[in-house]
């Protein structure tokens, strides 16, 4: 499942920066249409406003060419072509048929279409020209004299028989006359504007189109104004797209140094889980991987915590970067790794065959341990498989739901069941881990429970001296009596709390149970032999060990000949020095101190060198199978002479036949330990045991088969009598060799 940060951050390192053009393109062409319109929207208005009376000038001279045309006046027309005013009739498509002029709008004739007022038709410009209407006998001359320039003099003039137009009047106006002047003003008010010549059209009733020259004025200033307007609006609009895309664009950088930065593990510099978890993903679910199988691999430098307090944090980092570049040297393109976090690696491999994996994996390993020189340096991997997905016919599907975290938790549920001993230091995930481990989650919850509830019981192995047949020592063992899950032996939970633990305080438990059971039957007048007490290899990072054993024992008061330490044999792999304090101090307790499963796949001889043991116990292996092997007897005959020649006491472990014994026995083993004698028992049992003292498997059948007849006997005699005593075999040699005694 890919996360929601996942998804997005994904997007981010996608995205570019110039996706946001077209956005800004967008913006400018929105910016520029509205200011498009509303500068259309102003210079209409302004135009109306402008041309109104151009406009009423010019209808008024339509009107007055109409009036001379309808009657005839010759004056009025010989004027109208006399005046300099721009004017000519359209027979309304466009062809000019009377003007004062050359045909002045021929060239752009098709373009004199338009009756709008509002929108007039600009045909070209003029240096000069005059407008003049005449309306109810008054008559208006204007005269500019110059187009796009200013207008330098407004002539008005009232006459009420005679129509003229005379220049002369301008310089009158000129020479001050008072009531001229005043008009002048009037009109003097549109001074400091611009004019720009457009053509109006006056239709007549019968399709020809009067058109004259009209001019559309804007004040300079404000002309001006809008102008700066428009510019600093355009050069804000320029500013504005240059930083919208300099921000844009630097929003992206960031953006993806962002993902960067997300996707890159602080400690190595390399690539994290979640590059991994996020592309890995997506790598396999793409078609063209579809037909390559695949491992993912979880690799745990074994110890790492340690290695950094030997050494230092720092180089601990400075071994996982190498240890990075190392596994990218080692992959090829179309595989991938990353750094987990802590001491564990990801890594994506391409696989044929399971042999070939573990070859190569192998062969990684090894890479990955020589990064290291002269420094020892472990690896434990995990491996799940992601098969091919191809159909009956060979062709590839895409691995749609493919689930890497879940692979790779699968990886680590592998590796996580490798014991620190394992030697392959590799596993592979199958459904049997699933159990395993979801039998581990049953027990880890139900641990504290149990202590709790002295769900525990202590079950007694006693050990015997061969040559004489007396009960000389026993073993404490754990069993679980649980309500939810049933009677359990060691194998089923001792592995898991020696992961998790929680071993310690189970050996705690053991000690202080095995010291009360001790001291009660000391009480009792048991004749006690010592109970060898297992105490795991987790217990000896502490160095107050020794210490802790001797305070429980204390507490309960037992005294201390009466219980012996059991270590196993890898314990001695350890930290050799603190472990011979740990076994000197002890000792110096009055703690007889074993080492366990001596010959169990460790060479500790090196060990024995070292360590002040009191007793050695060969491991049950070398009694497995047939005893008959004379290289098998060389090895236990020499293995006892050893620990005899190191004034060390033997036990010999599960040993389960008389031949066995007898050997043993010959060879001047001190105990032995094994279902020939007895199996691990209830303290109820072992009771019966040391008040019995001497055990012989032999004798205890013949006595058996007696107590067999004598019952059978006492049956007849009794006649349907019911007997109290308990009715297995084991109590009926008991009570024999009870009455015997
Ligand atoms: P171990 O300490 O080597 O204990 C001896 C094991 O060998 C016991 O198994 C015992 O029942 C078995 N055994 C003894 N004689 C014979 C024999 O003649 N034939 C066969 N086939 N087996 C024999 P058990 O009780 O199942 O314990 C297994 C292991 O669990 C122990 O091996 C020990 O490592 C661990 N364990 C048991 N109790 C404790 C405990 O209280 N603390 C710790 N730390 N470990 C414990
Ligand atoms: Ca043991
Ligand atoms: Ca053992």
């Amino acid at each position: 499942m890919v996360r929601k940060s996942e998804k997005k951050i994904k997007k981010l390192s996608r995205s570019r920066w110039w996706i946001t053009l077209p956005l800004i393109v967008l913006f400018v062409w929105v910016v520029f249409e509205l200011m498009n319109a509303a500068m259309k929207e102003t210079l209409d208005t302004l135009m109306e406003k402008s041309l109104q009376t151009d406009y009423q000038a010019v209808s008024r001279l339509a009107d007055f060419y109409l009036y001379g045309e309808e009657n005839g006046d010759e004056k009025i027309a010989g004027y109208l072509n006399a005046v300099d005013a721009d004017w000519f009739v359209t027979d309304g498509e466009g062809n000019i048929i009377d003007g004062n002029r050359e045909n002045t709008c021929s060239d752009v004739k098709a373009t004199i279409t338009q009756t709008d007022l509002v929108t007039p038709v600009v045909i070209h410009e003029d240096t000069e020209n005059d407008v003049l209407y005449v309306k109810n006998g008054k008559s208006l001359h204007i005269h500019y004299k110059k187009f796009w320039k200013r207008l330098e003099k407004v002539v008005y003039e009232e006459d009420k028989d005679h129509v003229d137009v005379d220049i002369s009047h301008v310089s009158d106006a000129e020479n001050g006359d008072s009531d001229l002047q005043e008009k002048i003003e009037f009109n003097l008010t549109l001074k400091d504007n611009m004019y720009l010549p457009l053509w109006a059209e006056v239709p007549f009733p019968d399709g020809r189109i009067f058109v004259g020259k009209v001019y559309f004025r804007i004040n300079t200033s404000d002309l001006m104004l809008l102008a700066i307007f428009t510019i600093v609006i355009f050069v804000l609009l320029i500013f504005l797209v240059i930083f919208l895309l300099i921000r844009s664009f630097h929003l992206r950088r960031k953006q993806k140094k962002m993902a960067t930065l997300y996707y890159t593990d602080d400690i190595t510099g390399g690539r994290n889980w979640k590059y991994f978890h996020s592309v890995g993903e997506e790598f396999l679910q793409k078609r063209k991987t579809a037909d390559r199988a695949y491992a993912i691999l979880d690799i745990d430098f074994v110890k790492y915590r340690n290695y950094c307090i030997c050494h230092s944090v720092e180089d601990g980092e400075k071994l996982l970067q190498k240890l990075y570049t190392k596994l990218g040297q080692n992959l090829n393109k179309r595989e991938m790794f990353a750094h987990y976090g802590s001491a564990n690696f990801a890594v994506l491999l391409e696989m044929t065959t399971e042999e070939e994996l573990v070859k190569r994996v192998r062969n990684l390993m090894v890479k990955l341990e020589n990064a290291a020189p002269g420094r020892q340096v472990r690896f434990h991997i995990g491996i799940d498989m992601i098969p091919a997905n191809v159909d009956e016919n060979g062709k590839k599907k895409r691995r749609k739901n493919i689930d890497l975290e879940k692979a790779y938790n699968n990886a680590c549920a592998a590796r996580a069941t490798l014991s620190e001993t394992d030697e392959s230091g590799i596993q592979i995930f199958d459904e049997h881990l699933v159990k395993a481990q979801k039998w581990e989650m049953l027990v880890q919850e139900r641990q504290y429970r149990a202590v709790e509830g002295e769900e525990f019981m202590v079950y007694y192995q006693p050990k015997y001296d061969p040559r004489t047949n007396r009960l000389s020592g026993a073993e404490a063992l754990i069993r679980w009596q649980s309500p939810s899950l049933g009677f359990l032996p060691p194998g089923k939970f001792i592995p898991i709390f020696e992961k998790n633990g929680f071993i310690t305080e189970i050996d705690h438990y053991m000690l202080r149970h095995v010291a009360e059971d001790q001291k009660k039957w000391l009480d009792q007048g048991f004749s006690l032999v010592p109970v060898s007490v297992n105490v795991s290899r987790a217990h000896f990072a502490e160095s107050d060990l020794a210490e802790q054993i001797r305070d429980i024992v204390d507490e309960v008061g037992t005294p201390h000949e009466y219980i012996e330490i059991e270590l196993t044999e890898s314990a001695f792999f350890d930290d050799k020095k603190a472990l011979v304090t740990i076994i000197k101090r002890l000792q110096e307790y009055g703690f007889a101190v074993s080492m366990d499963d001596f010959g169990s796949g460790y060479s500790s001889l090196n060990s024995l060198k070292d360590m002040p043991l009191d007793v050695l116990k060969l491991d049950a292996d070398f009694f497995r199978g047939e005893f008959d092997d004379t290289r098998g007897e060389i090895v236990v005959a020499e293995a006892i002479k050893l620990a005899k020649s190191l004034h060390m006491r033997t036990v010999a472990e599960g040993v389960e036949v008389r031949e066995q014994v007898d050997f043993l026995a010959k060879q001047g083993c001190d105990m032995i330990q094994g279902y020939y004698y007895a199996k691990p028992m209830p303290a109820n049992e072992y009771e019966i045991r040391m008040q019995t003292g001497i055990k012989d498997p032999e004798a205890e059948k013949r006595a058996e088969e007696a107590e067999e007849a004598e019952f059978e006997d006492y049956e007849e005699d009794t006649a349907g009598a019911d007997s109290e005593e308990g009715s297995d075999g084991e109590s009926a040699v008991l009570r024999n060799l009870l009455k015997r005694k």
